[in-house]
């Protein structure tokens, strides 16, 4: 097949989720409870939602877990350690762990309980604000992980916060969100050079009054959170009706890291198609499965505005494309993703399509 050739993409049949992840409501310290956060999240047409309160699963107990039109609603959530640091996002188990403080032992007992995790916002950096320190990963030693969290919404704009008084950035939180930091994707992909690691975007969403009354301010109201970053999900049928069974293959869809994240601020990317297609004719998601098949291949790439389009390999950027489709020939084994900047600023990352036997080089 041509590289130049674009009609397979037209053939791509899967179904897209479009949800948030990592958010916080009442039962911890966001600033909504569970009806204003799936009003919100319905009536952006949402088709998912994961709440991840620290250390509880009020959510579940009181069960506002389950099905609310199309929008499927799942309760995790966030463990953390002694020292306040190595967040986890617990998805899918139905216990919180709260003696448990190593984080390779959470990691473990939340895989022991049915659950899969990802490490939260672990980069974060905050220069400015003594009594909001950053919360990073420290532990790398640790296995076992599902996947990370490659973006998080409120340490992307919190980073470049220099005071309260940057009042643009306090006014138009969205504008201000800008790009995976490059050392955490550059991890990223050198752990999928041994194993799958999952990426997701978090939002982070906390809601949060800044002042008192009755000079103070929402920086980030539900609404506008959720207009940020999303983690869009491919399935290969549509979502079942029966909620047991959607929340399952969202659970796995986002383990197997089937799909993409991106920030609705620099445009809607529903709609979008990455795939990779090998010369035995098999063709792969981003994720996964991607690995169990044979070269040479062609990543194909259609987004529903222009941008520029660019191929990683191995962390290095090897091809660029401006447009809103684009095709780029895979001749050697290595992990591949896909970008998609607009305005100088990312939009689009897609999880790695880990090409070749492990260890990949
Ligand atoms: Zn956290
Ligand atoms: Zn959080």
């Amino acid at each position: 097949m041509k590289p130049s050739d674009l009609s397979k993409i037209d053939k791509f049949t899967c179904c897209e989720l479009c949800g948030a992840i990592h958010l916080h409501t009442t039962y911890s310290d966001g600033g909504v409870n569970y009806r204003e956060l799936i009003e919100a999240s319905r009536s952006l047409k949402l088709d998912y939602i994961i709440v991840t309160d620290h250390m509880n699963l009020g959510g579940l107990d009181n069960g506002f877990e389950g099905r609310y039109g199309n929008l499927s609603v799942i309760v995790g959530y966030e463990h953390n350690d002694r020292r306040n640091l190595n967040h986890y996002l617990a998805i899918g188990c139905k216990q919180v762990f709260s003696k448990i403080k190593k984080p390779r032992d959470y990691i473990s007992a939340i895989k022991n309980g049915g659950g899969i995790g990802f490490l939260a916002h672990p980069n974060e950096k905050r220069h400015y604000f003594g009594h909001l320190p950053p919360y990073p990963w420290t532990d790398w030693k640790v296995s076992g992980y599902d996947g990370i969290e490659i973006w998080n919404q409120m340490s992307d704009w919190m980073e470049n916060l220099k005071s309260w008084f940057s009042i643009f950035r306090l006014m138009y939180p969205r504008r201000f969100i800008g790009t995976v930091p490059p050392e955490l994707l550059q991890r990223w992909d050198q752990l999928n050079k041994t194993h799958f690691v999952s990426g997701i975007g978090g939002v982070d969403a906390h809601t949060r009054r800044i002042g008192k009354k009755p000079f103070s301010l929402v920086v980030f109201p539900i609404k506008v959170e959720l207009k940020g970053i999303r983690t869009h999900l491919y399935l290969d049928n549509p979502l079942s009706n029966d909620f047991c069974v959607a929340k399952k293959t969202i659970i796995d869809s986002l383990r197997d890291g089937r799909g993409f994240i991106s920030n609705y601020r620099r445009g809607d990317a529903h709609g979008t198609k990455i795939f990779i297609e090998y010369s035995n004719g098999l063709v792969a998601l981003p994720g996964k499965q991607s690995c169990e098949t044979e070269l040479p291949g062609v990543i194909h790439v259609s987004i529903p505005e222009s941008g520029r389009i660019s191929l990683i390999h191995n962390s290095i950027e090897v091809e660029v494309r401006y447009g809103n489709k684009a095709t780029f020939p895979i001749i050697k084994q290595g992990v591949y993703r896909i970008e998609v900047h607009r305005e100088s600023k990312a939009w689009i990352y897609s999880n790695p399509f880990p090409v070749g036997k492990y260890p990949i080089r």
